[in-house]
């Protein structure tokens, strides 16, 4: 992977620029989420970035046969998006399902790489890794187009993501290159990943936290479950504690997270830690995270009670991506000489 594919700095000349992010409904947002690119979208918002935001429920089905309680947890995405920050009278929030127009550009998209490429795809192979299914379907493989789909229906030129998500990006600015080759110069940018610096927030059992593991500290939890999910993190017997990320990772995902928090650095927080222990680590980290999300849990509840407010967010954004999404279309028939454009 080329560095010209990742920024950690969003341009100074953001505004106006679209912006495309999303999440997939299988639980609520966590602190992983947060730091690796919640932040960074309301950022890009402040800066007057055009922001797109797709709530993923057809990607659910990748590595799972049914998709659990989906309509909770597509609400419960935009509570979170909310929370922490998104204008949905400025962002376009919208559901995956809602915007038929993506699918159809997943198909001319999928003719533009190869099995191979799909196949090397080092995220893929870590999700069928952990997925729920014993064989590994077509979606699975394809999904990354998919989200060439939905980054490029908008022309997105930026993507802030979390680390798993790169070599996705390769795969939509292949898409973007070889579709301008085959049928027109210009009509895709080529987007590029936007990293924090926490792309890859370490759950409570040292692996990537994610929702689907069970390792997860939630947005939305109270200050006793995150107290108890802490508290239960995999850590060492080494009282000293000292931030050493290679040699310690489960001391060190701690110690980042209480300074992400806290807006310090992490070698502070572990000098002040001393040789009391991870218990005593553990207590520190809890305290930051609950003050730290202690207003964005109260507008989370406030935003959570009102669900036809919520549903009312996705059928605006569902609007506008749609209108969108068949222009882009539009363009893709006419420059592919689709009888369909006549
Ligand atoms: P699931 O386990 O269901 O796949 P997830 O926690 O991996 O859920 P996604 O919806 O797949 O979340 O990812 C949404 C976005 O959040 C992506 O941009 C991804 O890179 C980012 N992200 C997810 N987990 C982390 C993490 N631990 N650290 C940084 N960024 C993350
Ligand atoms: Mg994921």
């Amino acid at each position: 992977m080329t560095t010209t594919t990742r920024h950690h700095e969003p341009a100074a000349d953001v505004a106006g620029r679209r912006v495309l992010t999303g999440d997939r409904p299988t639980g609520p947002l966590h602190l992983g989420h947060y730091f690796g690119t919640l932040q960074n979208r309301v950022r890009l918002q402040r800066q007057g970035a055009e922001l797109f935001v797709v709530v993923a429920d057809y990607q659910v089905i990748t590595d799972r046969d049914v998709a659990d309680r989906l309509t909770e947890h597509s609400e419960g995405l935009v509570a979170d998006y909310l929370a922490t920050g998104l204008d949905p009278d400025r962002a376009t929030i919208f559901a995956h399902s809602a915007v038929p127009a993506l699918n159809q550009l997943l198909l001319p998209f999928l003719s533009l790489v190869s099995v191979a490429e799909l196949s090397r795809n080092p995220t893929v192979k870590d999700e069928i890794a952990h997925s729920r299914q014993s064989a590994v379907s077509g979606l699975m493989f394809t999904y990354p187009v998919h989200q060439a789909a939905d980054i490029l229906f908008c022309k997105a030129g930026l993507v802030p993501v979390g680390q798993d998500q790169l070599p996705h990006l390769e795969i939509a600015r292949t898409v973007a290159r070889r579709f301008n080759e085959r049928y027109g110069e210009g009509i895709f940018p080529a987007p590029e990943a936007l990293l924090s610096d926490a792309p890859l927030l370490l759950g409570t059992d040292g692996t990537k936290m994610s929702k689907s593991r069970g390792n997860a500290v939630p947005l939305a939890a109270d200050e006793d479950e995150t107290a108890r999910l802490i508290r239960a993190a995999r850590t060492d017997a080494d009282r000293r504690i000292t931030y050493d990320p290679a040699g310690r990772p489960g001391v060190a995902g701690l110690l980042l997270l209480a300074a992400l928090c806290q807006g310090r650095a992490p070698e502070q927080i572990a000098e002040e830690t001393g040789d009391g222990g991870a218990a005593a680590l553990k207590r520190t980290v809890t305290e930051a995270v609950n003050e730290h999300l202690r207003p964005i849990r109260a507008r989370r509840a406030e935003l959570a009670a009102d669900r036809s407010y919520l549903r009312d967010v996705l059928r605006t954004g569902a609007e506008r991506a749609n209108a969108v999404a068949d222009a882009t279309l539009a363009e893709v028939r006419v420059a592919m000489g689709s009888v369909g454009s006549v």
